[in-house]
């Protein structure tokens, strides 16, 4: 962002705090950071918080750190922080030699842990899950003391110790702050810090058997990098007091502190990396990267570029209020983005022959077609042309209404950067069924007009027989029916995958330039939307091209006709 356009724009509330911050001197530099957790791959939402805490290193000049939440070990694996650091390196961020591990500081959080023992403000208790839960009352009712509330500096830290050394059952103890059983905020009702888990961790393997929580963890990992902001989504607003008074108990040497914005909500889809894994396991998708998942790797597979992703978030602004946002507010920062920079290319989705039966059978010729009819700039290329074409089977019709401006028989349509035909014949096969379209050619209106000043309205996408390459095209459509599908109670999300979510055509006809296409490549298939080649999938013999976009939001037009 140049500092013309932060001009522009009004500062939102964290980066006025930020600008606030290094007015009055209180801080020099910002540090951020992204604490992901190696639980699953990133998603939209992630990408939401990522642009927010990178982009604020950015313009401050100064660094945002990538941190692996990595404390619960049953869940975390390796395979997700690679995921994860390619996805943020895609999204154009970099960490440089910020990269750090909760599980980085689990010496420093153990001492820490004792320290608080000693202080009076720490306690092993034996309390079994439920029992702790019945302890802590209610947001009415004020909870009762543990028993073990009152055990001595010593008694707890020696079973700490036990507790360390894996002495001890799994789950017959844990390390709870002493703070306020009757505290309005549940959270303060002497929160657990350490768990028992006899599971090794993707990292420190077997050498830990206790792993910190969140709230014990999060705030002393923020304290040691010396991060400033600690943005987080709102449901951590009630932790924030927990956060405070760990660092303000233990008198670290610097408190950062803790600021909470809306999570960002995508209307026809979930965004829980929970969700998102039962849909991976259950094989409901393709994987973490389909490209219908609204993951970052999905987005990616599916043709999104980093630049609409970022202006997606730059887009949907940070505030302090929840709310959902529009899938097709995502759909049209790809489609702004493809719009004036992807060249237009003919490929038709389901094809139908055409026979121009006046032009000769062995002559061939090309024909000069634009890259992009509003930006010359990106040239042109060009077109074979034959006797033999394929035409999209939808713009022909056997009963055409009158304003059909495309093929029925005796209409004339102009074949774009072509020829004008006109559709003589339909050929069937004995069963009926419609095999080709026998037509013939205006040989005086290469280019498409006519000299005599003929109106023809419709103009249609076709590519050669003879030169087109065949192809698998998947189009995608949302993959939920129903605007919150984790919001109805009584039925579970997955009721409300959308079947025909995935659409595979077989049989595609594609103009030849697209034999040069690489991955990376967007284009847009003139009247059909934006398509990229499949990452995965694609072969030499046979390309598989996904559709990104289509053209035009058809679910508002479908929305404003339901009205
Ligand atoms: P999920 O609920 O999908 O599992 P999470 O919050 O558990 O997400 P983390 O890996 O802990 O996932 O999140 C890393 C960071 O991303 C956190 O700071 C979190 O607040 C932020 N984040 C997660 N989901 C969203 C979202 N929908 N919008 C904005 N930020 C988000
Ligand atoms: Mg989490």
């Amino acid at each position: 962002m140049t500092a013309e356009n932060i001009s522009e724009k009004p500062l939102d509330f964290i980066r006025q705090i930020i600008v606030k911050d290094l007015k009055s001197g209180k801080h020099k530099t910002i540090i951020t950071r992204f604490p992901p957790e190696p639980n699953g791959f990133l998603h939209i939402g992630h990408a939401k918080s990522i642009c927010l805490n990178f982009g604020i290193a950015e313009e401050n000049n100064s660094v945002c750190h990538l941190r692996f939440d990595d404390t619960n070990p049953g869940k975390e694996s390796p395979e997700y922080v690679v995921a994860i650091k390619q996805d943020v390196h895609w999204l154009g961020f970099d960490w440089g030699d910020h990269l750090y591990y909760s599980s980085d500081y689990f010496d420093k959080l153990y001492d820490y842990a004792v320290q608080l023992i000693k202080l009076g403000k720490a306690y092993v208790c034996n309390l079994s899950s439920e029992e702790m839960r019945e302890y802590r009352g209610t947001l009415t009712e004020p909870g009762k003391d543990s028993p073990c509330r009152n055990r001595s500096v010593e008694e707890n830290l020696q079973l700490f110790e036990q507790m360390k050394n894996g002495e001890l059952e799994e789950g017959s103890c844990a390390l709870r702050a002493k703070i306020d059983m009757s505290s309005p905020n549940i959270l303060m009702r002497d929160p657990v810090l350490y768990r028992l888990i006899k599971t090794s961790h993707h990292r420190t393997g077997d050498r830990w058997c206790i792993y910190p929580m969140y709230d014990f963890c999060h705030c002393l990992s923020d304290m040691v990098e010396g991060i400033t902001h600690s943005l987080c989504t709102l449901e951590f607003e009630n932790n924030r007091p927990l956060y405070d008074w760990i660092l303000d108990t233990l008198n670290t040497p610097c408190h950062p502190r803790q600021y909470e914005f809306a999570r960002l909500n995508i209307n026809y889809t979930v965004m829980s990396k929970r969700k998102l894994l039962q849909l991976v396991d259950e094989n409901h998708v393709l994987g973490w990267d389909d490209p219908r998942m609204l993951t970052i790797s999905g987005l990616r597979r599916r043709g999104y570029t980093p630049a609409s992703i970022r202006n997606f978030c730059d887009s949907i602004g940070v505030g302090k209020r929840d709310s959902w946002i529009n899938m097709g507010v995502l759909e049209n920062s790809i489609r702004d983005d493809l719009n004036v920079r992807a060249p237009r290319v003919l490929g038709v989705l389901k094809p139908l022959k055409v026979v121009i039966t006046n032009y000769p059978e062995n002559k061939e010729e090309e024909l000069e077609a634009q890259n992009h009819p509003q930006n010359p700039k990106l040239g042109t290329r060009m077109l074979p042309f034959c006797r033999e074409i394929y035409v999209e089977d939808t713009d022909f019709l056997e009963n055409a209404p009158k304003k059909f401006f495309r093929l029925s028989v005796g209409r004339e349509v102009r074949l774009r950067y072509a020829y004008l035909i006109t559709c003589r014949e339909v050929i069937k096969d004995e069963n009926g069924e419609l095999v080709e379209l026998h037509c013939t050619y205006d040989p005086e209106t290469r280019g498409g007009s006519a000299p005599d000043g003929r109106k023809v309205k419709g103009t249609i996408h076709w590519v050669s027989a003879r030169h087109g390459i065949r192809s698998q095209v998947r189009l995608y459509d949302r993959l939920f029916t129903v605007e919150h599908p984790d919001m109805d109670k009584e039925k579970d999300f997955k009721e409300f995958l959308n079947p025909d979510s995935l659409q595979i055509l077989d049989n595609c006809i594609l103009e030849p330039s697209l034999t040069a296409a690489a991955v990376e490549d967007r284009f847009q298939f003139e009247r059909q939307g934006y398509f990229c080649q499949d990452s995965k999938e694609t072969t030499p013999e046979k390309p598989v091209f996904n559709r990104i976009v289509t053209l035009r939001d058809s679910w508002a037009k479908m929305n404003k006709k339901n009205k």
